[in-house]
């Protein structure tokens, strides 16, 4: 019998990563679930448990390396392995330059650029160890175009994109572990709620006129990735709505 395989969601509490956790369950994965709402983890894990499901809980904020050290920690203890992580949680308060939200702009750094890295740091180890694993982040559309308002999230999103390179080019060819980047288009998620500038509503605004993707839509593409055969790594995926241009 084959060992089951085991995967960390980050960002599991809503949207894309729910989405990806229920779809890796589906898919035959263990899954340990991190974000900090604590409550949405444990709904997920009960419906998942209901489907016959294994799954762990563990409240995670991804800005403290500590808290991202001790997931992957808690993850072997439940299941012995860590086949796949999916870098996912993130933030987009998008916002104008001159209004200097800057604190916004520490935060994005600090969850979508230095989560991501915490990630990596947290499942390297194991994963050399196995000689095996996948890295999954996601990044978005967002990562390959700059939009006004979208400087800084984009930057963190563009810096995504070449750590995901980076590491494939470096631990892929040499150790086995593939990595991937997912790069959605509009998602209708609560992503849109971390925005406070109000001179960027009018665009969000904008964007609910098209038919959104949906998060299972992404979490497809994730699963697709993740299942290929271990000969293949699927660096890059682009997933746009097909109204968006
Ligand atoms: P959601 O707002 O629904 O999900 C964001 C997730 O990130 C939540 O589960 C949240 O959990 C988690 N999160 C935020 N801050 C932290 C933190 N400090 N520590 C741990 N978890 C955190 O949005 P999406 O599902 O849309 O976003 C998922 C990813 O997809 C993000 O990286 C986003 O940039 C990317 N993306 C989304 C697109 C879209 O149109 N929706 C398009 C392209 C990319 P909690 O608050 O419980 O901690």
């Amino acid at each position: 019998m084959t060992e089951q395989k085991v995967a960390i969601i980050t960002g599991a509490s809503s949207g894309i990563g729910d989405a990806t956790a229920r779809a890796l369950a589906d898919a035959g994965y263990a899954v340990a679930l991190a974000a900090r709402r604590e409550d949405r983890l444990k709904k997920l894990q009960s419906d998942l448990d209901g489907g016959g499901a294994r799954a762990i809980v563990h409240p995670t904020d991804v800005t403290k390396r500590s808290d991202v050290e001790a997931l992957a920690k808690a993850t072997l203890d439940a299941f012995g392995r860590i086949d796949v992580l999916v870098n996912n949680a993130g933030l987009m308060p998008l916002s104008f330059m001159k209004n200097l939200h800057v604190d916004e702009w520490d935060r994005m750094i600090d969850v979508n650029v230095k989560g991501v890295l915490y990630g990596v740091a947290a499942v390297l180890p194991t994963m050399l160890e196995q000689k095996r694993g996948h890295i999954i982040n996601v990044s978005s559309v967002a990562g390959r175009r700059v939009f006004p308002s979208g400087a800084v999230y984009c930057g963190t999103k563009f810096a995504v994109t070449a750590i995901s390179e980076g590491l494939r080019a470096e631990l892929a060819p040499s150790a086995g572990i593939r990595c991937t980047v997912i790069e959605p288009g509009a998602v209708a998620t609560e992503l849109t709620n971390t925005i406070t500038d109000e001179d960027v509503k009018p665009f969000t605004a904008r964007i609910k006129d098209m038919k959104m993707l949906e998060s299972e839509d992404i979490a497809r593409a994730i699963v697709w990735a993740a299942e290929q055969p271990d000969h293949v790594n699927v660096s890059e995926v682009l997933v746009l709505p097909t109204q968006q241009s």
